[in-house]
């Protein structure tokens, strides 16, 4: 990237760690071999396999590595999560929990199931995005299966009460499936503490490489596989796997172990001064998100009579990359499922900004956005015949 490109967009796609690639490297350029095969050749990429899910197993706090099943992504994580529990547990019962904050792979995957005769409730959250725990007892029966929230929004980033919402779910002995993509790796995560039985995990969203991801499968989970083949990953996600993509998600997550908590306070410290001087500096801004249950590195913000992607545009034109809301439903040009969820009108969920901040941002990059955006906004609120004359 240019290096007078602001990028925090890091919600939407992230750098790779220069760190991943030094390490993916020789399993593209010297190493091959498949390692199901018991040759030398094959026996290497099966240690380092290993060696990554161990990793991966690690920063999330599993029993065991071979609870961390690999997967090509977040969304494949979530169809076989939500599918493979659905399916096998049919038996069970046919009721889904979950919330209209989750990311669009967990809704349509949950529409798609409907299709097969279960059924979706939806559970409220409040106007943080906070699932309303009184809310979720009333909802779970007998004949819920599978209870599926964020553990923390990627939109707003508010965190949710996973420890709690995990004791309602196990009351009734359903399933907690957590999409804990934005979390992993800028949080601390534990599926042990948290008590949680199924967790989608990102390698790119933790600066790993893109084509890769993870599903924590607590042992005696029932799953039904979605990919059917050879039977490699414990016979859940067949076909020959995706070593170097393997092998720079466990760098990506050693390297989180060890950075967490300094880029954390980091990022933190940079994401207050951003919001701060927002606040502080345009009239009609507001917070979306908890201000203290919150991702260290997220700042969503929205301007009353102003339009998100004219923000968005215009920041680009300024050498700025920012986002509206989600990337994976940008598209279609409606305001975010996750604001409008939270209650907030649409009208004014339509003027949000997603700032997310990232490893690479630098404190300039908080003073450049700070320099250009009031003035941008002001802008934009003269051009509006819905801004009122005493704000313009
Ligand atoms: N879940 C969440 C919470 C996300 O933010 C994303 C995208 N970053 C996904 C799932 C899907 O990830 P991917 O597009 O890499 O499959």
């Amino acid at each position: 990237m240019s290096q007078d490109i602001v990028y925090m967009d890091y919600a939407s796609a992230s750098k790779t760690d220069p760190r991943v690639i030094d390490a993916m490297l020789p399993y593209m350029k010297e190493y091959f071999g498949n390692p199901s095969s018991p040759h030398t050749s094959g026996l290497r990429m099966k240690s380092a396999l290993e060696e990554a899910r161990a990793s991966v197993a690690r920063l999330v706090n599993a029993e065991k590595p071979t609870e961390i099943v690999f997967t090509s992504g977040a969304t494949e994580s979530n169809n076989m999560a939500l599918r493979g529990v659905a399916f096998r547990n049919k038996d069970r019962g046919n009721q889904i929990l979950a919330t209209r904050i989750e990311h669009i792979s967990v809704l349509n995957t949950l529409k798609y199931l409907t299709k097969f005769g279960f059924e979706v409730t939806y559970v409220p959250v409040d106007s943080y995005g906070l699932v309303d725990l009184e809310a979720l007892k009333n909802a779970i029966t007998d004949r819920t299966i599978l209870v599926t929230i964020g553990y923390a929004n990627n939109e707003v980033g508010t965190i949710q009460q996973i420890r709690e919402i995990s004791e309602i779910v196990h009351s009734k002995n359903a399933y907690l499936h957590t999409d804990a993509t934005a979390a992993v790796g800028k949080i601390p995560v534990d599926v042990l503490k948290d008590g949680v039985d199924l967790m989608t995990i990102s390698s790119w969203d933790m600066y790993g490489p893109y084509g890769i991801g993870a599903l924590y499968i607590k042992k005696g989970t029932r799953v039904e596989p979605l990919i059917i083949g050879g039977g490699q990953e414990g016979g859940l996600r067949s076909g020959t796997e995706n070593v170097p993509g393997a092998v720079g998600m466990g760098k990506a997550a050693e390297l989180a172990m060890a950075e967490m908590s300094s880029d954390a306070s980091r990022l933190s410290k940079m994401r207050d001064r951003l919001i701060e001087g927002i606040l502080k500096n345009i009239p009609y801004s507001f917070l979306n998100g908890h201000p203290t249950r919150r991702l260290p590195h997220n700042a969503n913000v929205r301007f009353s009579f102003v339009e998100g992607e004219s923000l968005v545009l215009s920041l680009d034109m300024e050498g700025i990359a920012v986002s509206s809301g989600s990337a994976c439903s940008s598209k279609t040009l409606e305001p975010s499922h996750v604001l409008i969820a939270m209650g907030i009108p649409h009208v004014e969920a339509q003027g949000s900004l997603l700032m997310s901040l990232g490893r690479f941002n630098k404190e300039e990059d908080v003073d450049r956005v700070l320099e250009v955006l009031p003035r941008i906004v002001k802008g934009l609120r003269e051009m509006s015949p819905l801004t009122p004359k005493e704000v313009s």
